[in-house]
């Protein structure tokens, strides 16, 4: 058992120092496996400092409470497929919401009536009002992404009327709160209000664009936790709460600015519903499709110089990683340099490529960030596009009317010519056509990404 406040002290400072380091750590795919590492340990020396100190007792109900966190947390970390990260980041968010919630509800329960300090009470309310909608929001979040519900933004009239009526309802019982109003009944119907009003915020929200919603409901539960180190009189929650808070901003503000969109129309433009056409070959301007074959793009790659391979979601999707890697030695075998292009929103979550490039082992200094490789398009003989559609849509930089407009992308129309590999003339999450696939220097090269992959390394070993 420790006692003594500067043993305790230097502790959680010593967890707060390895949260910091994870953190620095995670920003580069190089040390992002090392970050976790230290990120848990800090999480060790918290959790085992917390237990230690005086005063702790229930210890049944701690153990078994622990064991069966640890059990759900590693099977669904361990289970969990990589298409389906947003969706067990939003579930593990939302307990994390739930969980200071319910910490500000006991804390209020068992304190002696009027006992309770003004910044004790400010903090209880904003624990419970933010967790709590941290908690539903995320419960929804997974729903919509799970397909447990319609992935599309559920709208009705009158919507943003009724969502702030139910704000200003929790608002007004926190005030009433801290003002002094002593009775458990308010601060349950505070967070009655807050649960509806996470479920209602998230509804109108559209499927795709859940990734940002739940960086966002990310920083309200570290807030929330933050909050709750105040209740708890818990230095370390405070700082870690803190930190969540702020890298959770972070992400969401460079998510929003990467698809150059501002965060209130990720969460009030009923994004992502397919325009009506797209999806069609366009024939009305005379220019078609040109579809491919395996055999014909391994010639073209086995006399390229220089090839850049350009991943995106379908290449998630299809787990063809460990192929394209495989794909992308042999190349290299003859002698061609190859890269990857990283664009940061490819996929559905931020990192994705990396995460996935990285599982298979392909070395990080192939793998190179928008603004390094863009330069390189123009002398670059095959650009090979597999499962990306967005990120290279051309409309963003011509098209003043596409809901891309302005959104950095990967300048591979520059290179000499283009191979696109995807299953059909499908648009990708924006829900858009893309000028791209009728260029006439790109080529369709259709089918699951994985089966194409394996094709095109026989052929290209046939070359
Ligand atoms: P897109 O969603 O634009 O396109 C993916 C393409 O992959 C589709 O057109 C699809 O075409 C193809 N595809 C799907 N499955 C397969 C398969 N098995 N084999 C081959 N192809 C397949 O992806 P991008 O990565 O280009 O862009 C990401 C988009 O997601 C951007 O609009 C971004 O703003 C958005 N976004 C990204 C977030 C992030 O953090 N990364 C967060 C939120 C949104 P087909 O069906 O014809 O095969």
């Amino acid at each position: 058992m420790i006692s003594d406040p500067d043993v305790v002290g230097l502790l959680y400072l010593v967890a707060i120092v390895c949260f910091v380091v994870s953190l620095r750590f995670l920003s580069s795919p190089k040390h992002a496996r090392r970050g976790n590492w230290v990120g848990g340990l800090g999480m060790v020396i918290a959790i085992a400092t917390t237990l230690a100190l005086d005063g702790i007792s229930n210890w049944g109900l701690i153990a078994a409470g622990g064991v069966i966190g640890a059990i759900v947390g590693v099977v669904g970390a361990r289970t969990v497929k990589m298409t389906a990260m947003p969706q067990m980041v939003a579930l593990f968010n939302g307990v994390g919401g739930g969980a200071a919630a319910l910490i500000a509800l006991s804390e209020f329960h068992v304190a002696v009536e009027g006992s309770l300090a003004g910044d004790e009470i400010v903090s209880i309310v904003l624990s419970a009002l933010i967790g709590s909608i941290s908690f539903s929001g995320s419960l929804v979040a997974f729903a919509k992404l799970q397909e447990l519900m319609s992935g599309r933004p559920i709208v009705f009239s009158g919507q943003n009327l009724f969502n702030s009526a139910i704000l200003l309802g929790a608002a007004a019982l926190g005030v009433a709160l801290v003002a002094g109003v002593d009775t458990e009944w308010a601060l349950i119907a505070l967070i009655a209000l807050a649960l509806l009003f996470g479920v209602m915020f998230v509804l109108p929200i559209g499927g795709a664009d859940m990734p940002v919603v739940i960086s966002l409901l990310n920083a309200f539960t570290g807030l929330a936790a933050s909050a709750t180190g105040f209740v708890l009189d818990s230095t370390v929650l405070i700082v870690a709460g803190a930190l969540v808070g702020a890298a959770g901003t972070l992400l969401t503000l460079l998510m929003a600015k990467a698809m150059n969109r501002s965060v209130a129309n990720v969460v009030f433009g009923a994004f992502g519903q397919v325009q009506a056409g797209a999806g069609a070959a366009r024939v009305d301007d005379g220019r078609t499709v040109r579809a491919t074959t395996p055999e014909d793009v391994a010639v073209q790659l086995s006399f390229a110089r220089k090839v850049i391979i350009v991943p995106g979601y379908g290449l998630a999707v299809a787990q063809a990683q460990h192929d394209v890697r495989q794909l992308a030695e042999l190349l290299e075998e003859k002698g061609i340099d190859v890269a990857y292009a990283i664009h940061p929103v490819a996929g559905r979550m931020p990192g994705h490529m990396n995460v996935l490039l990285a599982e298979a082992n392909v070395p990080y200094d192939q793998l190179k960030e928008m603004d390094e490789i863009n330069p390189e398009f123009p002398q670059t003989d095959v650009a090979l596009v597999i499962g990306a559609n967005d990120v290279v849509n051309p409309a963003a930089r011509s098209d003043p009317a596409s809901p891309i407009y302005g959104m950095p992308i990967l300048d591979v129309d520059k290179s000499a010519s283009v191979i696109v590999m995807k299953r059909s003339m499908a648009p990708g999450f924006a829900g858009i056509d893309n000028e791209l696939f009728l260029d006439p220097t790109t080529t369709m090269l259709f089918g699951n990404a994985k089966d194409s992959i394996v094709k095109l390394i026989a052929a290209v070993k046939a070359t």
